[in-house]
């Protein structure tokens, strides 16, 4: 870790004080838990749940998940009782800890080019994996060969960037896949998850966001833009180039980091 970096932690740490409730915000897959090709048996590193569960029953911070997932898979692979709350589909969609969901609409003509979109490739997968998201559609191509990826991200891409920019689709850039979709990032989700606790503007209590991909980096400048009580961690074995405050690596940085922050919390 450089010298900043250290630094920056330090001080995000000591600024935990009496009054504030601290805000941790968690992406999942990469984040707390090692990626899996099939993604349902993608459970959270060792003694991950453990400390997240540490930090839930002290009642000091309040903990969110944001994820491109569908929020209904978080909980059952997180296993902490009760359940988080969950930001799905990258932000688009919220479910809360009781059960209540919501879901940001897509216009008709944005859900009729999705659904002709689905069509094809529930019949032609052009060699990927192909996920259907209520708000979009997904190609995954992890664990394909180096050529086989480039032909499944050309042929995707040829399918989908010329649909992007009309009707509010977007193209969404991950790490091993690529998504067409409508609604608001994950820049948006901690936008309004900042908006919605008063404090849009500057903040004067700890936030930090984790995350590991291309799609938090939305979440991280979101993060950033709240000055000094904000702290952006990319959390990941390799680095990559990004607009986080720091990098760690799970498992053992993101158990330090989580175990620094039940510590801290004390003091809130
Ligand atoms: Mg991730």
């Amino acid at each position: 870790m450089t010298a900043d970096a250290a630094k920056k932690l330090e001080e995000f740490f000591n600024a935990f004080a009496g009054g504030a409730t601290p805000l941790l915000l968690l992406d999942y897959d990469g984040t707390l838990a090692p990626f899996r090709l099939d993604r349902f048996l993608a459970r959270p590193w060792a003694g991950v749940r453990e400390v997240l569960t540490r930090i839930e029953r002290q009642g000091r911070t309040r903990m969110v998940v944001i994820t491109g997932r569908p929020a209904h898979e978080i909980a059952p692979l997180l296993g902490i009782d009760p359940p988080l709350e969950v930001w799905g589909l990258h932000g688009a969609e919220r479910l809360l800890p009781d059960g209540q969901r919501e879901l940001e609409q897509a216009s008709f003509a944005a859900r009729e080019m999705l659904d002709k979109l689905r069509a094809m490739l529930k019949c032609d997968s052009l060699g990927g994996l192909f996920e259907d998201k209520a708000n979009g559609v997904v190609m995954h191509w992890r664990g394909a060969s180096p050529r086989k990826a480039r032909l499944i991200e050309q042929k995707t891409r040829a399918l989908f960037e010329p649909l992007a920019g009309a009707n509010g689709l977007a193209l969404l850039e991950f790490e091993a896949g690529v998504e067409l979709r409508v609604g608001c990032d994950k820049g948006g989700a901690v936008a309004a998850i900042l908006r919605e606790a008063g404090a849009d503007a500057q903040v004067a209590w700890p936030v930090a966001y984790l995350g590991d991909d291309l799609t938090d980096e939305a979440a991280f400048r979101a993060v950033n833009n709240i000055g000094p009580h904000g702290l952006s961690v990319l959390m990941r074995r390799q680095w990559h180039e990004t607009e986080a405050d720091v990098w760690l690596r799970p498992p053992v940085e993101l158990r330090g980091f989580l175990e620094k922050w039940l510590l801290a919390a004390r003091h809130c």
